[in-house]
């Protein structure tokens, strides 16, 4: 019985073709596929600006910067997320402040976020949490009165909408992956997206060195022109031929998005029936573009999720554990906080279904058959 794993990328030849051509051009570090791929990424985000980085990780530390984030501020942030969401604001200096979820989508809510926020609050990290979009409208009425600032961790929420636009847009800065777990991969990779032409502009030059003049300038000129360093700056370029394979990914986000609902569309309704599991869905506001899957597996059902995650494997199917507690991780085992309660409901009890574009309707039926097995049915 061949493995189901998890995800798996969609790459055709158009992404190896894309690949060649760099490599034929003999420009192959940031240049014009990183400028073209930042002006196809802002249009398809509805953002006004997108500066290309090595990661989510690495957008979202620029992101901390750009918005004036440094020592002593607080910053709110969910537990239940990976890690880095976190490790951003630790990079500046600033202490992150775990704020729980909503059981229903694994996000922050007004009401978490508010209970979160004091006097130090700088900045709240809202996450669209495998996809799943966040009702940011709700958490700025609490936020904006107080001028803290809404930095957006988008890393799985590509091709994902709010309230009809695609999320990420309305937050003051947000940051995307392009990991291969996430749904457009460039191998490794990551964007920061904004309206604000100043951080924009700032974010660009920190991501190399904080030179006054772009690499791709001094290049593309015989006489490079002088630069200066104005400031102390990163190496956080993203290369012309990840960019390429980015562009080809990100015409194909509307076909990979609406695939992926079909398949989510499917496990819900054989699955959501079954007494004590619970697929996650599109909330009231948004749509989701099921980068993650997952399951609830309460008191009711026959295993619990170890058993269940046990039980799947034995039939070669590769499911994951949810997503992670950051509070639980020796990283952060002395940044105090209140109670999680959700956050570790939800991060013991789910687990995350195979979800991927070339996933065959057979394949699908044996994760289904054998989720079903485990409920004795
Ligand atoms: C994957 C992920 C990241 C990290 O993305 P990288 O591109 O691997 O740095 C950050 N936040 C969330 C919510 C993620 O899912």
């Amino acid at each position: 019985m061949a493995r189901i794993n998890v995800m798996q990328p969609w790459f055709g030849p158009e992404e190896v073709a894309a690949v060649g051509e760099v490599i034929s051009s003999g420009w192959v570090a940031q240049g014009p596929r990183v400028a073209a791929f930042e002006e196809a990424f802002a249009q398809a985000m509805d953002a006004q600006y997108a500066v290309a980085t090595t990661s989510c990780t690495t957008a979202l530390h620029l992101a901390m910067i750009v918005a004036g984030v440094s020592a002593g501020d607080e910053v709110v942030v969910p537990s239940f997320s990976f890690i880095a969401t976190a490790n951003a604001v630790t990079y500046v200096g600033a202490r992150p402040v775990f704020a729980d979820v909503d059981h229903a989508t694994g996000n922050l809510t007004a009401q978490t976020v508010a209970a979160a926020v004091t006097a130090r609050t700088r900045a709240v990290v809202v996450v669209d949490q495998g996809g799943v979009p966040v009702d940011l409208d709700a958490i700025r009425a609490v936020t904006d009165p107080l001028g803290v600032v809404v930095i957006e961790d988008a890393a799985c929420g590509a091709g994902s909408t709010y309230h009809g636009r695609p999320v990420g847009a309305g937050a003051d800065v947000a940051a995307w992956s392009f990991h291969p777990r996430k749904i457009v991969t460039t191998g490794e990779g990551g964007m920061l997206t904004t309206a604000n032409p100043q951080w924009a502009q700032r974010a660009r030059r920190l991501r190399e060195h904080a030179m006054s003049v772009s690499a791709a300038a001094r290049h593309a000129s015989v006489l490079a022109p002088a630069e200066e360093y104005l400031e102390v700056g990163y190496n956080f370029r993203m290369t012309d031929l990840q960019a390429a394979v980015g562009l080809v990914q990100l015409a194909k986000l509307p076909e990979v998005v609406a695939r992926r609902r079909q398949i989510a569309a499917r496990y819900a309704e054989q699955l959501d029936a079954i007494p004590g599991l619970r697929v996650v869905a599109d909330p009231a506001w948004g749509t989701c573009n099921f980068q993650s899957c997952w399951v609830e597996v309460g008191e009711e059902f026959a295993l619990d999720r170890e058993g269940l995650l046990a039980h799947l494997a034995a039939d070669e199917i590769s499911a994951r554990r949810g997503i992670m507690a950051s509070h639980r991780q020796p990283a952060y085992a002395d940044v105090d906080h209140g109670p999680l309660p959700v956050t570790e409901r939800l991060t013991d009890t789910t687990l995350i279904l195979p979800v991927f574009h070339q996933m065959t309707d057979d394949e699908q039926a044996r994760v289904i058959a054998s989720v079903r097995a485990a409920a004795g049915l």
